[in-house]
Parts: structure tokens; sequence; C-alpha cells
């Protein structure tokens, strides 16, 4: 199989986590309390990596939502919760935990759907974003790299289910779709 180019390597996301970490350790030092809730199914090897570098107590949830289609351009999909966290998460610190950001709907509707829940704190952690497709703002409170608009795999990001487990970030060019 012909694999797509790199953007990000290895060692940068791995320096990059690693900065992201301390920064989380800072913030949430005398939180007392910290969830992080990753987005399936792209931010799972994100999170398994960010998750084992942090030293503050922590616990994960999972959530799942609708997604895109195979296809870049099958993207009229509403936002949807189809998996929720198994715990309460009232009166804790939550961090969603994100692959990228693209339009922003998927984290915007997240963050209003968290809130809702009352807990002491709901910030956003993504390891990519990409700011020429913005439709909705919201704050990222971390965020690992900005990225030109080109569709990426690689590090627990698909394309119809493939190239998930690549170890880097590719530019998946379109003759490769
Ligand atoms: P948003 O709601 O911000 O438009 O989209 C967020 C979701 O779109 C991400 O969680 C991801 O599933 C998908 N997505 C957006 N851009 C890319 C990309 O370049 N590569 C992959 N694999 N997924 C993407």
């Amino acid at each position: 199989m012909d694999l797509p180019p790199v953007l990000l390597s290895q060692d940068e996301i791995s320096a990059r986590v690693d900065e992201l970490a301390a920064e989380i350790d800072r913030v949430y030092a005398e939180a007392g309390s910290l969830v992080l809730i990753g987005v399936l199914k792209g931010s799972f090897i994100f999170l398994s990596d960010l998750a084992r570098r942090l030293t503050v107590p922590h616990r994960i949830e999972f959530i799942a939502v609708s997604s895109y289609g195979a296809k870049e351009s099958e993207v009229a999909d509403p936002v949807r919760l189809i998996m929720d966290v198994r715990h309460a998460i009232d009166d804790e610190n939550v961090l969603l935990v994100e692959d990228i950001v693209d339009t922003g709907h998927t984290l915007a509707y997240l963050k209003r759907l968290f809130a809702a829940h009352d807990p002491r704190s709901v910030r956003t952690c993504t390891l990519l974003h990409k700011p020429d497709r913005t439709e909705e703002d919201v704050d990222l409170d971390f965020l690992g790299f900005t990225i030109p608009d080109v569709w990426v795999v690689g590090y627990g990001l698909d394309y119809a289910e493939r190239y998930r487990t690549l170890p880097y970030i590719a530019e998946l060019p379109p003759e490769m779709r």
C-alpha cells in the first residue's frame, strides 16, 4: 500500500503532546477533579498518549458523535450524540479531547451539551485545527497544531476507516481517496 506524505512526524507530535500535558497539569494542579472526555473514534490515540503523560489525577470517558460520511464532500450530517458518558459529570472539571476542529460545529455542540450538565468547568483540547474552515467559533483552550485546509489521516484520524493507525499525521492527496 502506498503511504500518504507526512505532514507532522511522530517526533513532532510526541514533543507537542508533552507540552500539552504539561500545560494541562499546570491548569488543573489545584482543581481536585478532572475528567477527560474523548470524542470517538478519532481522538483515541491522542487521548491515550496525552492521558499517560498527565500527572494530575483524572478519569477517562468516551463519547461518540455522528460524523462525516466516507467522503469529505458528504459533510451535511447534523452533529448528533450517539454514545454518552457512563458516569455523571456534574461538579467535575471537564476537558473535551478532540482530534481535529474543522468547521467547529462538533466542538461547539459538545461544549453546549456538557455545559448544560452544570460541571465546574468545560474546556477543550484539540490536536489539530483548520482555521480556514471555521464556521462556528469555539474557544480552543489547549491546541496542538494549526494546519492548512487539507484532509489529514493517521494518529487516530481516518479516511473511510483507512490509515487510522499510521504513527504520524499525513496529508491525504485527492488521488489517494
Ligand atoms: P467539525 O464539526 O469541526 O467540522 O468537524 C470535526 C470532525 O470532522 C472531526 O472530529 C473529524 O471526525 C472530522 N474531520 C474534519 N477534518 C478532518 C480531516 O482532515 N481528516 C479526518 N480524518 N477527519 C476530519
